[in-house]
């Protein structure tokens, strides 16, 4: 693709868009950005852009920009239905999004991780566990550097290892990925995609320029994923992992699978049996999902290094090692005997499932914050077996009492600080305080990362308060 003296659209100005830009004008093409923002709201990449050499139209989206382009980009942010776009299409301007410009230029191979849940928790893991065993690896896309950015670094013997959002998927054409990982599929960002199959669809064109060389790993315990496989018929070399033994949904034999207590894989290239790969007590997170999510992370490393037995013990100690990414069940403090974890990342129903899947029980949950259209009834039966005490904070509160009425005590608040101290009052040593709201957080907070950050200074006022003996316990 040669792109001096293309006439190149960006449409939105967010990190992947600024990373394309800039990409687009090294190249020599004549680059104009474009968002509905106005210029006061997009200060600093407006000067930044501008000193690259780009032009900018702000505050709105011309559609003669769109239709005389020779190229548009599409930041993962903008709405995929916008008219414009509708007239750019008419006119037969090729409209594609940021992973797929990156993956024209990309050179060596690529990794790509997509799914519902657990994707920036997989491709992490994907990243340490290649480093730690000698590849050339590097890591990007949703998380991280845009694609477009890693350009650069890329060599034929460098792997690729990018999370993938739905949102980027919609406008792939012809990115190769080496080795696709499927986490898991249930229904989330409904508002943006319509439905349930749209969502998929979306999720699916991560297979299309697959060759049999190729490989695809599954969640072989996921109804989504193996309704998916079902109707798609994938072309790659199959490779399940499973949560629950070596059956899967799909009725094919797991690869990589949980058996008595360990993840057990038959996929050493040396060793044509069942081998040991770590016990289920190494993995150093918590819950099923995350045991999940390192099958699912080793899978992909066997697959891209040809792993074999030897090279075994180096990976399980990169696992030891791996301490999670901030806001996903991560844990926050102790106070007096309650630990308080922070899984702000939980934004929708499934995620905060599991999160309370993995505390047995004596839970204290703060759920709520800007509803998706979520349907909150699969929480009842978990609060009813865990939870001690739900507190409701945010715009969703009216709905989330309203549809887990009877499941289990429920109290409101009207910010995180308040949250937390109704927590510490109901709290006894023993307990698990987790933020794991099920809900978007834009309603009182900029994004997850500043719910997470507000939770987490609110835990530890309230520990550095205890320290100082002052405010003892807050109840007896
Ligand atoms: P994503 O990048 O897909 O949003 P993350 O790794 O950031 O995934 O995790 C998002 C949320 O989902 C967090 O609340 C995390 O605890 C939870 N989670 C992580 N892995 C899984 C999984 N395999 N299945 C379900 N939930 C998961």
């Amino acid at each position: 693709m040669d792109l001096a003296g293309k006439k190149v659209l960006v449409v939105g100005i967010a990190r992947s868009g600024i990373a394309a830009a800039r990409f687009l004008a090294s190249q020599g093409a004549m680059v104009i950005a474009n968002d509905a923002k106005p210029e006061s709201e997009l200060r600093e990449a407006a000067k930044e852009l501008r000193e690259l050499g780009v032009m900018l139209s702000l505050g709105g989206h011309p559609e003669s920009l769109f239709e005389n382009a020779d190229l548009v980009v599409l930041s993962p942010g903008v709405p995929a239905d916008l008219q414009a776009l509708e007239s750019a299409r008419r006119a037969g301007v090729e409209i594609i999004s940021e992973p797929e410009l990156a993956g024209r230029f990309l050179r060596g191979r690529m990794i790509g991780v997509t799914g519902s849940n657990g994707k920036t928790t997989v491709t992490t893991l994907i990243g340490e566990l290649m480093r730690t065993a000698g590849a050339g690896v590097i890591v990007g896309g949703n998380i991280g550097m845009p694609l477009t950015s890693l350009i650069e670094q890329s060599s034929e013997r460098t792997w690729t290892v990018a999370e993938l959002s739905s949102f980027q998927l919609e406008m792939i054409d012809s990115l190769r990925v080496n080795v696709v990982v499927v986490t898991n599929i249930t229904p989330d960002h409904l508002d943006r995609h319509g439905s349930f199959e749209n969502y998929v669809r979306a999720k699916n064109r991560i297979f299309s320029n697959q060759t049999e060389d190729d490989w695809a790993i599954l969640n072989g315990q996921d109804q989504g994923v193996a309704d998916m496989v079902a109707t798609l018929g994938v072309r790659s070399r199959k490779i399940y992992f499973s949560s629950r033994g070596r059956e899967t949904l799909s009725g094919e034999a797991a690869d990589i699978y949980v058996e008595g207590g360990r993840i057990i894989t038959t996929m050493m290239p040396d060793y044509h049996g069942e081998t040991e790969a770590i016990k289920l007590d190494e993995v150093p997170l918590p819950g099923m999902h995350n045991v999940e999510n390192v099958m699912a992370a080793l899978a992909a490393t066997f697959c891209a290094m040809g792993t074999g037995t030897n090279d075994l013990p180096v990976l399980v100690e990169g696992i030891r090692r791996f301490k999670g990414v901030e806001h996903r069940i991560e844990y926050v403090a102790e106070i007096d005997g309650i630990k308080f974890y922070n899984d702000s990342k939980a934004t929708n129903v499934d995620s905060t499932v599991k999160a309370l899947e993995s505390f047995e029980r004596n839970i204290i949950v703060i759920l709520g914050g800007k509803d998706k259209g979520s349907d909150y009834s699969p929480l009842a039966p978990l609060i009813r077996g865990r939870v001690k005490q739900v507190i409701l904070i945010g715009t969703a509160s009216d709905k989330i009492a309203e549809q887990l009425e009877g499941a289990g005590p429920m109290t409101r608040a009207r910010s995180m600080q308040d949250a937390v101290l109704s927590a510490m009052e109901v709290a006894t040593a023993g307990d698990t305080v987790l933020l794991a709201p099920a809900c978007a957080s834009f309603d009182m907070f900029d994004n997850y990362e500043h719910r997470g950050r507000v939770f987490k200074e609110a835990v530890h006022e309230l520990a550095s308060r205890q320290d100082s003996g002052w405010a003892g316990r807050l109840t007896n």
